[in-house]
């Protein structure tokens, strides 16, 4: 099994692929504003196994696309949402989220969480832009320093992992030039990292290591994670995720 795949089989069977919680989803939701009276065209993008994409599905009158680049997360999500009564609301599509193959101009609200990350959250809302409709709205969260300043530590150890993070200001700068209007923000609390993302993660570490009979590469990436867990809780009150909701300007 190659590195991906060892990422994907850890991963699967949770909820979650990244830190968030239900309850910020909604409130994520509710800053978006979003008018409802007619059925709505949403992306979730970076989709993982569904939690948000299955949220919206079942709270708005929309259409869901929930695009990933993984087949298998798409799979579980497909399952999650027939469980959840919503799959004839939701289309997968398996692909990158900087290539995507949609009309200028198709969405009511483009929504990723824990995801953006991965091609930079400047270029990710300035490529998404377009697919968003006039005034539509992007609701997006991305790893953020809450202060500041910070331990040299944990500064390094984020810098090098992800040389884009940044303070909440610096996130509105990029939204604003690249043609957003800021309209809320908050930052995710302890349990969406401990009790939704970590924990969950943890408990399925032992059955996933015997399933890959202890392989270097498999105990690697259990301890990167464990690494990764315990940075959190040392340095929690320095960074975590925000979340940016932003309209598009016209
Ligand atoms: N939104 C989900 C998953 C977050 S983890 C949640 O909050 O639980 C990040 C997700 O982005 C993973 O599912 C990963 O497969 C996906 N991803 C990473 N790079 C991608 C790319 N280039 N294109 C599409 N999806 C990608």
């Amino acid at each position: 099994m190659d590195s991906l795949e060892l990422i994907v089989d850890l991963h699967r069977d949770n909820p979650r692929q990244g830190p968030g919680g239900e309850a910020e989803f909604r409130q994520a939701l509710t800053l978006a504003g979003l008018e409802t009276r007619t059925s709505l065209e949403v992306a979730d993008i970076g989709c993982g196994t569904g939690s948000s994409a299955i949220a919206l599905a079942r709270v708005l009158n929309a259409r869901v696309t929930a695009v990933d680049f993984l087949g298998a997360f798409l799979e579980t999500l497909e399952q999650r949402a027939r469980d959840a009564g919503v799959a004839d609301r939701i289309d997968t599509l398996k692909g990158s989220m900087d290539e995507l193959p949609f009309e200028q101009s198709a969405f009511d609200l483009i929504w990723s969480e824990g995801a953006i990350y991965n091609m930079g959250f400047a270029r990710g809302v300035t490529y998404w832009r377009q697919f968003l409709k006039p005034r539509g709205v992007l609701g997006v969260s991305e790893i953020t320093w809450t202060t500041q300043s910070r331990p040299q530590e944990v500064d390094s150890y984020w810098r090098a992992a992800y040389p884009e993070i940044g303070t909440a200001s610096e996130k509105f700068a990029v939204l604003e030039s690249a043609g957003y209007s800021p309209i809320g923000y908050f930052t995710l609390g302890e349990h969406c990292w401990l009790d939704n993302y970590y924990h969950p993660l943890r408990d399925s570490t032992a059955q996933f290591l015997q399933r890959h009979q202890y392989s270097d590469d498999a105990v690697a990436l259990v301890r990167e994670g464990e690494e990764e867990q315990a940075l959190y809780e040392r340095f929690k009150a320095f960074y975590s995720y925000g979340f940016y909701i932003a309209r598009k300007c016209e």
